[in-house]
């Protein structure tokens, strides 16, 4: 989608430090970081928020996770523990509209959420 910033990411376009890259889905350090490693995994096909997904992407979301989980593993804190987290719309907080799952590792985190 022209003007999405995670769209040029995808195609190259924009540069981003990719830490993982198949068929469906790329993952990429985020560039103002809340954790020690904190990495955007992102639909290579532009969808803008939660709220756009249909049954049809239920692999994809899923997609999205397992990879997530695999280079959480990769970094070493699988077993101690880390976030994952998809912000949908203005109230939670999501500043890009083009889905993206935070995954955010390396720290202790506290909850509820702020
Ligand atoms: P959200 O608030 O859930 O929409 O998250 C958007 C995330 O994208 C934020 O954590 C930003 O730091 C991150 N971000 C914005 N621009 C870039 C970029 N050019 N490269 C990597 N991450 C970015
Ligand atoms: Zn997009």
């Amino acid at each position: 989608m022209a003007d999405c910033l995670f769209c040029k990411i995808v195609e190259g376009k924009i540069p981003a430090k990719k830490v993982h890259e198949d068929e469906l889905c790329v993952g990429f350090s985020d560039i103002n970081p809340q954790a020690p490693t904190h990495a955007l995994f992102v639909p290579k096909r532009h969808v803008a928020t939660t709220n756009e997904l249909t049954a049809e992407d239920r692999e994809l979301v899923g997609h999205l996770t397992v990879s997530a989980a695999k280079y959480a593993r990769q970094a070493g804190f699988a077993d101690t523990g880390y976030r994952l987290v998809m912000n949908c719309n203005r109230a939670a907080g999501q500043t890009v509209f083009h889905l993206h799952l935070h995954l955010l590792g390396g720290r202790e985190f506290t909850w509820p959420p702020g």
